[in-house]
């Protein structure tokens, strides 16, 4: 599942590449991925000229002036540039063709969004408008992060995932996030003191930063295709279950954490 470094990627993997490119037409094959019917969905975006791209959270958006383009990938999902005589996949939810022939594929691996939105309706998109800070932008600082904690019960995994909080966090990453912190999932909010916050806030900044200077996920493809370098080596204690932690050698543990599984060195991240 992509989570911030994929989607920060994708993102600027598109900047880059459709950067304006206009849209000569869409193939919409999947309408429940869609905020609009296909055909108004492809009438409004024909014509449009993309002229940047940005992420926020999970969600990629493609900036066309009056409008936004906004995708999610959801479980996981493909979102591959074509020149203009390479061949397509077979497996596809969206076609996007620009005006020099190049393309843009969409394929969702379970279910995503791809959304059509006017520049005036975006404070008003709801899957959008509630997203909390980006990790890795300038306002997510320490004390960003002690404000987001200060006087909550709430166990510290659940903010980590809860996307109005911070956005872009998933379990996937969540789990080397803890055990660089030294922090048991289940830890109350409120518990944390200052030394714990500010540990919490880096380990936050160097897992994803680390997933980024990657490439992202070796099981997630960039727009041309290629996979990222983060693989299952660069986890830490993620999915370890019954392997040495990397620091003392005890037995890296699975538990329950709410609806969410996590892995834990039970030695160094004690509740
Ligand atoms: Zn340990």
């Amino acid at each position: 599942m992509p989570e911030l470094p994929e989607t920060l990627l994708r993102a600027r993997e598109m900047n880059a590449e459709l950067s304006r490119r206009t849209f000569a037409s869409a193939e919409l094959f999947q309408p429940k991925c869609l905020n609009l019917p296909p055909t108004e969905f492809a009438e409004r975006v024909t014509g449009a000229t993309v002229q940047g791209a940005t992420h926020r959270g999970k969600w990629m958006f493609l900036h066309l002036g009056e409008q936004e383009l906004l995708l999610n990938l959801g479980m996981g999902g493909e979102i591959l540039f074509h020149r203009p005589d390479e061949p397509l996949p077979d497996k596809l939810q969206a076609l996007f063709t620009f005006t020099d022939g190049s393309r843009l594929s969409l394929h969702f691996w379970w279910f995503g969004y791809i959304h059509l939105v006017s520049r005036a309706e975006l404070p008003q998109h709801k899957m959008t408008a509630g997203l909390g800070v980006d990790p890795l932008s300038d306002a997510f600082t320490v004390d960003a992060l002690a404000a987001l904690l200060a006087g909550r019960r709430t166990r510290i995994k659940s903010i980590l995932l809860d996307q109005s909080q911070i956005a872009g966090i998933g379990n996937m990453y969540s789990h080397d996030i803890l055990f660089r912190a030294r922090l048991h999932p289940l830890r109350p909010a409120n518990s944390l003191t200052a030394d714990e916050t500010a540990a919490l806030w880096r380990s936050i900044r160097e897992t994803l930063q680390g997933a980024v200077d990657l490439g992202g996920t070796h099981w997630e493809q960039n727009l041309y295709g290629q996979g990222g370098s983060f693989d299952m080596d660069c986890l830490l204690v993620g999915y370890k279950e019954g392997q040495a932690c990397p620091v003392c050698g005890t037995n890296v543990v699975k538990i329950k954490t709410g609806s969410t599984a996590s892995f834990i060195c039970p030695a160094c991240q004690s509740l």
